[in-house]
């Protein structure tokens, strides 16, 4: 089930210099969700919400005024990829510059996260961004021709010059008995992930104690095709304008790890929405 996003992606037919190129994210949000608590301070008690029956996704627009685009928007995420909505975008996939953060995790029940120090930031498209947090879900939110991978990571990324321009990098993990990654997610590994989902929950960022270069760690994603399309927050308030870069190179977990996030966080994904005519953008790395 791991193969579809790495052959499609893959695929000659979609590498190429022609095409189109959508640009950015349009305007930003106030934060919740996806990016709920990244320096912001705006508390006001919400709605509950969940993954599951009457405060589930498709009940999200009804619980607030100020949710309304989780009903009612036309350029929501995640959703489903198929070849027929893929086209040949001119630009080049997003220059990661990520750093060495401490680990700052927390587990607020329906995902895990971590907090990223500052000094970590992309480039695409002439623009720059911080990285603020990233964190995981499983199943994945977006499908390739209506297929999951285990685990879908989110980079949530805000614009240097414009802190409510968002951009979110989403890097794809699956079990791999042959070829998972150790000393990543495994015991004592570098994202302490272990330690990270078993955490109390909370709603406050704690320190696991050590750092990790996440340069490093996610290199493989810097030489990697991506698709690009403009979206939205994945959570409430469902805010559009975000735009994805979808990393093409499948991250290798082993199994045991993908059990034990699945034991604790399955289901944590949003069903897919209607593409409504967008187009996601492929983007190739510059050959020399
Ligand atoms: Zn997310």
């Amino acid at each position: 089930m791991l193969t579809p996003l790495l052959i499609l992606l893959s695929c000659e037919m979609f590498l190429g210099d022609s095409g189109n190129d959508e640009t950015g994210a349009k305007d930003g949000n106030d934060e919740t969700g996806d990016v709920t608590e990244t320096g912001d301070t705006e508390e006001e008690p919400e709605p509950e919400w969940s993954y599951s029956g009457e405060t589930g996704p498709e009940h999200w627009g009804e619980l607030s005024e100020e949710w309304s685009a989780c009903g009612e928007g036309t350029q929501q995420s995640p959703v489903d990829i198929t070849q027929a909505d893929i086209e040949l975008g001119s630009g080049t996939p997003p220059a990661l510059s990520w750093s060495t953060t401490e680990l700052n995790a927390y587990n607020p029940g329906y995902y895990l996260r971590y907090d990223v120090d500052p000094g970590s930031t992309m480039t695409v498209e002439g623009q720059q961004y911080d990285l603020v947090q990233f964190h995981f879900h499983g199943l994945s939110e977006h499908t390739v021709i209506g297929e999951h991978t285990d685990i879908e990571i989110h980079f949530v990324h805000t614009g240097k010059d414009d802190p409510t321009k968002l951009a979110v990098v989403a890097i794809f993990a699956g079990a791999d008995a042959e070829d998972g990654v150790a000393g990543l997610f495994d015991e004592g590994g570098a994202l302490r992930f272990r330690e990270a989902i078993a955490l109390p929950e909370s709603h406050e960022p704690e320190s696991l104690g050590t750092s990790v270069n996440l340069g490093e760690v996610f290199s493989f994603a810097e030489g990697s095709d991506a698709l690009t399309y403009s979206g939205s927050l994945t959570t409430p308030p469902c805010t559009e304008g975000v735009q994805f870069y979808l990393v093409g190179t499948l991250l290798p977990m082993l199994p045991d790890d993908v059990a034990a996030f699945h034991a604790l966080f399955d289901y944590n994904y949003r069903p897919t929405q209607p593409l409504n005519g967008r187009k996601l953008n492929m983007l190739s790395p510059a050959t020399e």
